[in-house]
């Protein structure tokens, strides 16, 4: 754990800072917490080095995003705007990606595939 990490997580209290979801809930939540450049590398300037927790899902919809007026937004306005951002896009994705494997998410809940044959397929290998 680096020291950017605990410092960002005892600033958040545990939180993420655009969702606001509890990161210390549970292992697999905390394992896949983020400490997320508020400056993002491509921005960075030495001095304004910035680290926020985020939680996996918003870490990575975030990306590289900053608003256009990034440099002259008071943090917290900044963190509200990235926030803004991702919630869209969240949406986004759920209404698209996540909605069109509704069929499958009902037929498959509690039912992991049995057949080695069908998972070796997916990736185009060949059994010895
Ligand atoms: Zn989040």
């Amino acid at each position: 754990m680096s020291n950017h990490f605990g410092s960002a997580m005892t600033a958040s209290h545990g939180h993420c800072v655009y969702c606001k979801r509890f990161l210390l809930a549970d292992f697999d939540t905390f394992w896949a917490s983020h400490e997320d450049h508020l400056y993002t590398r491509k921005h960075i300037k030495g001095a304004n080095e910035k680290i926020v927790m985020a939680c996996g899902v918003c870490n990575n919809l975030r990306g590289d995003y900053l608003p256009e007026a990034w440099e002259s937004m008071p943090e917290n306005e900044l963190i509200d705007a990235i926030a803004e951002f991702i919630a869209q896009r969240r949406k986004a994705k759920e209404q698209d990606e996540y909605a069109s494997w509704a069929v499958e998410k009902t037929e498959w809940a509690g039912n992991p595939s049995d057949s080695s044959d069908a998972l070796v397929a997916e990736h185009g290998a060949t059994k010895p």
